[in-house]
């Protein structure tokens, strides 16, 4: 009897838990294990901003993807998926076609723009490892420019981030410490650098506990991060941001470079399935199943799920995609042996928001941290998470071991 097949797409966190976990729970004879992903490596998306800045090296936040898995029960595609087509249950990559039984999307996310013009043409996202690298080399040019030029233009060492989320305020943290090492590098005075965070909100990270965001804003300022908070960036040109300070009132911001961190979305090749979806999310049924479509598994950033204390979504976050991941598995192996799915509870630990490498703020088991233990804390979380994809052997490879 052919073995029923499963085809897990996407290999970053939500995608490579669901098959590290099924190689674990289930026999070759048992199934044939698919993954695909557009590279032979996975990144920690977690990490991008580091790389973006330049804190960190491209290589070091990413890995082969062959280093965790285990050849015999799972096949690795290298691909890049093109269409969904759940009725058909086949994937179109530009590798081929391949068919399934079961089907796990975890395809991540997108960076959201909401429609406001040019940020698609001007502005810089913190989206994967090649984006990361340009911004990366796109600030070290316009160090470099700069100090090459004759006449020459202060705006262009101008770095605007669009956003005080968490991707906005941890890339901060990183710029924080990056520019006064690009300063160096490229004989430029640290003075004549601004860094400004554009945050449309009335507060930086938005429903976070206020102490901590006060620490958080402290620890930027102190830095020499600027923040203009309560105003929305309106427009992005080739030259800077507009941003909307009152009704009637707005101010071009020029700057050389312009990196929007201002919320995220799923991924687009879910808006051309039949799954109903809200911004390529999918609001998944308690066992993490598409409505209407009982063999296709959605995890992570492209799957939406309630938190019926607030009536909120879940943030889309790295610790739920893999805790999600866990039950994805456990929940196509019951259905093999014909057994029921079991529903996914998040089990939330916390969140630690970093300011660079040394310092940061966090909420953990409901405690708040701040500082070098909070930095710690995040270092261990990072390292946890590659103990929990590739064991020790992954995290003596690639673990965060830099603790002061
Ligand atoms: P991803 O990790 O984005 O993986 C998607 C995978 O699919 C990638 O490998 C991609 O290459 C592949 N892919 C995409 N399109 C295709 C295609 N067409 N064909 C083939 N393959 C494709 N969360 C936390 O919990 N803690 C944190 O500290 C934290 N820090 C963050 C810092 C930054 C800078 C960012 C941007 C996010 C952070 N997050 C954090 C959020 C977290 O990274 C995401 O929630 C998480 O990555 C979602 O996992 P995922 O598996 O859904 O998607
Ligand atoms: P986000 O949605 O959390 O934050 C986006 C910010 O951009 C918000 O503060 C919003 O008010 C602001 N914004 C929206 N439109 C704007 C505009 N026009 N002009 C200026 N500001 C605007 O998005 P994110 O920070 O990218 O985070 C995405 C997800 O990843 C979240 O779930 C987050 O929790 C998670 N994440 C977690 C960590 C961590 O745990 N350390 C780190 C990074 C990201």
């Amino acid at each position: 009897m052919k073995r029923p097949s499963i085809l897990v797409l996407g290999a970053g966190y939500g995608g490579l838990t669901t098959v590290v976990n099924l190689q674990k729970i289930m026999g070759t004879d048992e199934v044939d294990i698919t993954l695909i992903n557009k590279n032979e490596y996975h990144y920690e998306s977690t990490w991008l901003h580091e790389a973006a800045a330049g804190t960190m090296t491209p290589e070091q936040v990413r890995y082969d993807i062959k280093e965790v898995i285990d050849p015999v029960k799972v096949r690795f595609v290298q691909a890049t998926v093109e269409e969904i087509d759940v009725k058909g249950k086949r994937v179109l990559t530009d590798n081929g076609e391949f068919t399934y039984d079961y089907i796990v999307i975890a395809l991540g996310f997108e960076g959201e723009t909401f429609g406001i013009e040019g940020l698609d043409k001007y502005a810089l996202s913190i989206a994967n490892v090649k984006a990361a690298r340009y911004i990366r080399e796109h600030i070290e040019f316009q160090f470099a420019t700069w100090s090459t030029e004759e006449v020459k233009d202060d705006s262009r060492l101008n770095i605007v981030v669009g956003g005080a989320g968490f991707t906005g305020i941890e890339f901060l943290g990183e710029l924080a410490n990056r520019v006064p090492e690009l300063c160096k590098e490229f004989d430029v005075p640290r003075e004549k650098v601004r860094v400004i965070c554009v945050e449309a909100a009335p507060m930086v990270l938005p429903g976070f506990d206020p102490e901590l965001v006060n620490y958080a804003v402290g620890h930027l300022e102190s830095k020499g991060i600027e923040f203009s908070i309560g105003t929305p960036v309106v427009e992005a040109t080739p030259e800077g941001v507009n941003i909307k300070k009152s009704d009637d009132e707005f101010e071009f911001i020029k700057a050389g470079t312009v990196v929007w961190a201002a919320g995220v979305r799923g991924n687009r090749l879910i808006e051309s399935t039949p799954i109903e979806n809200m911004r390529a999310r999918v609001k998944v049924e308690k066992d993490l199943r598409a409505p209407a479509f009982p063999d296709v598994f959605i995890v992570g950033d492209c799957a939406l799920m309630i938190n019926e204390e607030t009536n909120r979504p879940y943030p889309p976050t790295a610790q739920i995609a893999m805790q999600q991941a866990e039950t994805a598995a456990a929940n196509i192996k019951a259905l093999i042996q014909g057994g029921t799915t079991q529903e996914f509870i998040p089990d939330l630990k916390g969140t630690v928001c970093s300011l660079g490498d040394d310092d940061a703020i966090g909420v953990v088991f409901g405690k708040k941290v701040t500082g070098k233990r909070a930095s710690f804390m995040k270092k261990m979380i990072d390292n946890r998470a590659l103990y929990m994809v590739g064991g020790p052997k992954l995290v003596m490879k690639k673990g965060k071991f830099n603790v002061l």
